[in-house]
C-alpha cells in the first residue's frame, strides 16, 4: 500500500494552464488517484468527472451520476489544493462509497480517514481554505446479475413504493442489498 502523496503536480506548470487545460490536468489528476485506488481495490469503477458544481463546494463524490463533480471556479482559484487534496478527498470517498456496509460508515468517518491517510499518506482534514463540500451519506447499494449499482436516496425511496430499476447491461431488476453482501 502506497504511503506517499501523489506526486506533486509541477507549481509553475498548474499555474499558468488556461482553463480547458487545467480540467484535462484535473482529469489526469483524479485517473492518478483512481490508478491508487486500484491496488487495493481492483475492480473500483472509473468515476466520471465533470466541472460543474456551483456554489461553496469544492467537489462532491456523486454516486447516482457515477462520478466526481468539482467546482470550476474554486479549481480555478486554488489549484495545488485541487490536486494535492481535494481530488484524493473525493476519491476517497469514491472508494468507501462501493465498500461494503457503505451505508453504516460515517461521511468523514474512520474508512475515509484510513484511505485519506493509508492510501493517499494525507492527513484526513475536512477543513480547507474553502468548503470541501456537505458531506453526502453513502449511497444505497443494489444488484443485479452483474455488477453493484449505487442509488441515491430518492430513487431508493422509490423502490419502497414499488418502482422497478433494471441493469441497462444484463437487464436483470435491481435488488437492494441492505449489508452489501458478496
Ligand atoms: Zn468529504
Ligand atoms: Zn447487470
Amino acid at each position: 500500500m502506497g504511503v506517499s502523496p501523489l506526486p506533486p503536480w509541477p507549481q509553475e506548470e498548474l499555474a499558468a494552464l488556461s482553463s480547458e487545460a487545467l480540467h484535462k490536468a484535473a482529469l489526469e489528476r483524479v485517473d492518478e488517484a483512481w490508478q491508487r485506488c486500484l491496488e487495493v481495490y481492483p475492480t473500483l469503477p472509473r468515476p466520471g468527472v465533470w466541472f460543474d458544481l456551483k456554489g461553496a463546494s469544492a467537489g462532491q463524490a456523486h454516486m447516482g451520476r457515477g462520478g466526481l463533480r468539482f467546482n470550476p471556479i474554486l479549481l480555478d482559484d486554488n489549484r495545488a489544493a485541487f490536486f494535492d487534496d481535494v481530488i484524493p478527498h473525493e476519491m476517497a470517498h469514491w472508494l468507501v462509497f462501493h465498500l461494503d456496509n457503505a451505508r453504516r460508515f460515517k461521511p468523514h468517518g474512520r474508512e475515509w480517514q484510513t484511505v485519506m491517510r493509508d492510501l493517499f499518506g494525507l492527513p484526513a482534514r475536512v477543513t480547507h481554505c474553502f468548503d470541501v463540500h456537505k458531506a453526502q451519506p453513502a449511497p444505497y447499494l443494489y444488484r443485479c446479475g452483474c455488477r453493484t449499482h449505487a442509488l441515491t436516496p430518492r430513487r431508493h425511496a422509490l423502490v419502497s413504493k414499488g418502482r422497478r430499476y433494471r441493469c441497462r447491461h444484463c437487464r436483470k431488476s435491481l435488488v437492494h442489498t441492505p449489508d452489501g453482501t458478496g
